[in-house]
């Protein structure tokens, strides 16, 4: 392998820079000809392929978003897409492609590894952490603080107000934002996809914190939640639970920007590094992921078909304990 190209794909993450200047200077350390790909997909099938040297990715590490760009891209779901795609790398003479991104792209990676002789080594990069072969993606833990943030300034207003708040947070299907957030900033209760909460035992819960003095509440919602978002549970608890002035705070877009964390700076440096290595080793349809403290490979085909509980089940009973 002499060349090398990064792209970043689907739905930035905070992190996403980091694992870009990893790629990149890993490459060049190792004496391969480095490239970046604008706009994911599309850049690929754009020939949008410019050359990166070690000065070009300097000073993106404590940066937001990706410098690459990312879009989404339904061309490279077609055959004449991919096949453009891999006429313009062979022009540049791109023998291998590191992808950022979650499952879709993952998914691109793997479908074009299979049409042409490209190797390819996927990042788990999304703040939704809801990727098979990581225990944490690039981006969930800047976006877990960033939710943090947000709701110790509500909790502020909520307490002096008696308050009580309804909170939803991103995540997809995934409600590992919302389960961290409510440990560390102390929520009342947690609504979450992969468990059922009844619209009974959330009351039941409000109602007892309204009965040992709490002066207010906040609940935290997955945007995934099956029951409907914060505003149509905020509804349905208000007519039947009025102790409280109740509002609701739908935190949206800001959990996805932002400097990146200690650990997604770090993480992101790791997966970089490792995706560069593995490939100088010859591996391809791989993704690089962090399992404990240890980078792990997983085959895209297992990341992509296999499926974990990543709710830590001791977060998922202090829930309830610690906030009594
Ligand atoms: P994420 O990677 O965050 O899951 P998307 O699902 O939007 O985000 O996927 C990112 C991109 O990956 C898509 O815009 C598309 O270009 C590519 N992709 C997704 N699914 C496929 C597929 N089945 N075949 C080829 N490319 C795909």
């Amino acid at each position: 392998i002499k060349n090398i190209a990064v792209l970043t794909s689907g739905g930035d993450a905070p992190g996403m820079n980091a694992c870009i200047r990893a790629v990149v200077r890993t490459g060049i350390y190792n004496g391969i000809n480095m490239f970046g790909v604008l706009q994911g997909y599309q850049g690929l099938i754009n020939n949008n392929i410019i050359p990166m040297d070690a000065r070009s990715v300097s000073n993106i590490i404590h940066l937001g978003g990706t410098v690459l760009k990312t879009a989404r891209c339904l061309e490279f779901k077609t055959d004449e897409g991919m096949d453009q795609a891999y006429a313009n790398m062979k022009a540049h003479n791109i023998d291998a492609l590191v992808v950022i991104g979650g499952d879709g792209t993952f998914t691109g990676a793997r479908r074009f590894s299979e049409r042409h002789p490209v190797s390819v080594i996927g990042i788990p990069g999304t703040i939704d952490n809801d990727l098979y072969g990581s225990d944490f993606t690039l981006g969930y833990d800047t976006a877990i603080n960033t939710v943090i943030e947000a709701i110790d300034k509500i909790r502020d207003t909520a307490d002096s107000h008696d308050r009580l708040f309804f909170v939803e947070v991103m995540g997809r299907d995934s409600g590992c934002i919302a389960l961290r957030s409510a440990i560390a900033c102390g929520a009342e209760a947690v609504l979450l996809p992969e468990k059922a909460t009844s619209l009974e035992e959330l009351i039941r819960t409000l109602e007892i914190g309204a009965a040992t003095k709490k002066s207010s509440s906040i609940v935290i919602v997955s945007e995934g939640h099956k029951q409907g978002g914060a505003y149509d549970i905020a509804k349905h608890v208000k007519e039947r639970f009025n102790h409280y002035d109740t509002k609701v705070t739908i935190l949206g877009h800001l959990q996805r920007g932002g400097s990146p964390s200690s650990f997604d700076r770090i993480l992101g440096s790791r997966l970089g590094y490792a995706a560069v290595n593995e490939l100088l080793k010859g591996s391809s349809r791989q993704m690089v992921g962090l399992r404990g403290n240890d980078i792990q490979l997983t085959s895209l085909d297992e990341a992509l078909t296999a499926h974990s509980f990543k709710l830590e089940s001791d977060l998922l009973e202090m829930t309830k304990v610690l906030s009594i």
